[in-house]
């Protein structure tokens, strides 16, 4: 990034439109009790892709947190605990709707936030609307379960909601992120207080805002602000039940033992190190494709990325060639154009790590394309780097070994089947793993064998709200979306009604 703003480019032109366009009905704060908030200092959120602030957001603190927790339980008891399934079903889906009208208007708020391009930021938005309509479905679906415990004992279960839930979620698929906590906790039954990421706090503040008049007053609480202030007030909060963290390893371990102080439960999506195993017999060009997704998708700023390819020896020379051929395929540019396929990663911040991370790979790997800045002038005020692919990689490696989070690939190899078993999981993460091959005997044994909490076969992605999503080891535990997700946000009670011999 240069210091300073030229102001005159056609990009830099769009996007000051597109903001005034973005932030012309909207003000931004925390929804806290059906309200906005707007005292407290203030924090620039920024355009990724041309380096100035967008808006001001005013920043909760730990009173907000105070603030919004009274208000949940207050709505809690006053109304939200009452409700049934179906009530709960109708206001989802009636949310879903109005969100839905309003597609674009979030859509543009990510895409301008994040700098993800618009055709991914569209489908994030659409797939944060469906998990929100999963879980206005699968709630009424719910039974609880009899137990034969004896002739004279009606022995059953029932599951509560815990109350207020505290959710705390990154910046790299802000409202989808959101949408995986809040979908299944509301459903369940509970009231939330969220934390977006102080840097893209937009469409979930949005979001919110677009719930009056649907979800009662307190039942949602979104507050912007820092990790360290509003994140860890949520974490170490008495009367929050239970915590939902999507996030760094690092910090979520924090969370755990904030929560662990009042022993309530948490749930942890943390980072990962994905590897993808290509094996002989993969159909290499649907392989290529497939891995070249699961890193460049969303400028490698996902927590599943497949950044590790484990490819086998015999096909290795093909599939580098083709997978650089693809890495270099990418177009970069303004995320704001239908036709742009990588955008710039989505603060200075990461920007820095991710640059950090590529001179080391310079340093200690081949450096197969990529490794720099894009040449575009247009681009030169945003924090893009180029698809970067590393060759020669070893687990031992920094590169090979630790989370990047931005477009950069490694390509390692392997003789044979075990060595690829060892090499995909001798990591401290879990979350995904990939698999390229053409049989399916392969896809079991390999699937079975690998120690992460997803596993794509021949593809990455999709993910669906009806299925479980979360990782092993040090990716986390417990899981967001699928029915899963919904029973993680409710407790289970046993009651036992003994009963008399009938007297005639
Ligand atoms: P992060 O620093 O852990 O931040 C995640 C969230 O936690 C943000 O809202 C952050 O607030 C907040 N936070 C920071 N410090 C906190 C504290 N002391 N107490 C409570 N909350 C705190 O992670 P990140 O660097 O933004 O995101 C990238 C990481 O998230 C990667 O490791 C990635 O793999 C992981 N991730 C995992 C998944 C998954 O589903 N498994 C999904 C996405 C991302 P601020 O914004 O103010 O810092
Ligand atoms: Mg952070």
């Amino acid at each position: 990034m240069s210091g300073s703003h030229p102001h005159s480019s056609t990009v830099v032109e769009r996007h000051l439109s597109k903001q005034q366009e973005a932030m012309a009905d909207t003000e931004f704060g925390a929804w806290i009790d059906g309200e906005l908030r707007t005292g407290g200092p203030k924090r620039g959120v920024q355009d990724p892709v041309i380096g100035c602030s967008i808006v001001d957001v005013p920043q909760s603190d730990s009173a907000s947190v105070d603030a919004a927790v009274d208000a949940a339980w207050e709505a809690f008891e006053r109304e939200w605990e009452a409700t049934d399934a179906r009530d709960r079903s109708a206001r989802l889906f009636e949310w879903a709707e109005v969100l839905k009208d309003h597609t674009e208007e979030l859509t543009l708020l990510e895409c301008l936030d994040c700098g993800k391009p618009i055709s991914q930021a569209r489908g994030e938005v659409e797939g944060a609307i469906d998990t929100l309509e999963f879980y206005a479905s699968v709630c009424r679906a719910q039974r609880g379960s009899e137990i034969p415990g004896g002739k004279n004992l009606h022995l059953y279960t029932t599951q509560e909601p815990y109350g207020v839930v505290g959710g705390i979620v990154p910046w790299n698929y802000p409202l989808w992120a959101a949408a995986w906590k809040l979908g299944p906790a509301l459903a369940a039954g509970n009231v939330v207080v969220l934390k977006p990421a102080s840097d893209t706090p937009l469409s979930t503040v949005r979001a919110a805002q677009l719930s009056e008049g649907v979800l009662p007053d307190g039942v949602l609480n979104v507050l912007p602000g820092s990790g360290s202030s509003v994140g860890q007030a949520i974490a170490e909060h008495d009367d929050v039940r239970k915590v939902s963290f999507t996030g760094s390893t690092d910090v979520g371990s924090g969370v755990m033992r904030a929560a662990a102080g009042r022993v309530a439960p948490v749930t942890l999506e943390l980072g990962g190190k994905s590897p993808f195993i290509v094996f002989p017999d993969a159909d290499v060009q649907k392989v290529v494709d497939a891995v070249a997704d699961g890193i460049f998708y969303s400028t490698g700023e996902i927590c599943d990325a497949f950044s590790r390819a484990i490819v086998h020896e015999s096909i290795a020379d093909e599939f580098t060639e083709r997978f650089v051929e693809k890495a270099e395929s990418y177009v970069l540019g303004d995320p704001l154009d239908e036709e742009t396929t990588m955008g710039p990663l989505t603060s200075q911040s990461q920007f820095e790590t991710v640059t950090e991370y590529i001179e080391t790979g310079k340093q200690e790997a081949e450096l197969l394309c990529g490794g720099g800045t894009p040449d575009d002038p247009e681009l030169a005020d945003g924090w893009y780097v180029e698809p970067t692919v590393f060759g020669s990689v070893t687990n031992q490696m920094t590169v090979g070994s630790e989370e990047i989070f931005g477009p950069v690939q490694t390509i390692q190899t392997f003789a044979d089947y075990e060595e690829a078993i060892e090499l995909a999981n001798d990591t401290r993460y879990g979350l995904a793993a990939g698999i390229g091959t053409e049989r399916t005997s392969l896809v079991h044994q390999t699937a079975d064998d690998l120690h992460a909490g997803l596993v794509y076969v021949n593809e990455y992605g999709p993910i669906l709200p009806d299925a479980p999503y979360g990782g092993f080891k040090q990716s986390g535990f417990g899981k967001d979306l699928g029915i899963e997700a919904l029973e993680h946000y409710q407790r289970t009670k046993s009651v036992y009604v003994n009963l008399d011999d009938p007297e005639l």
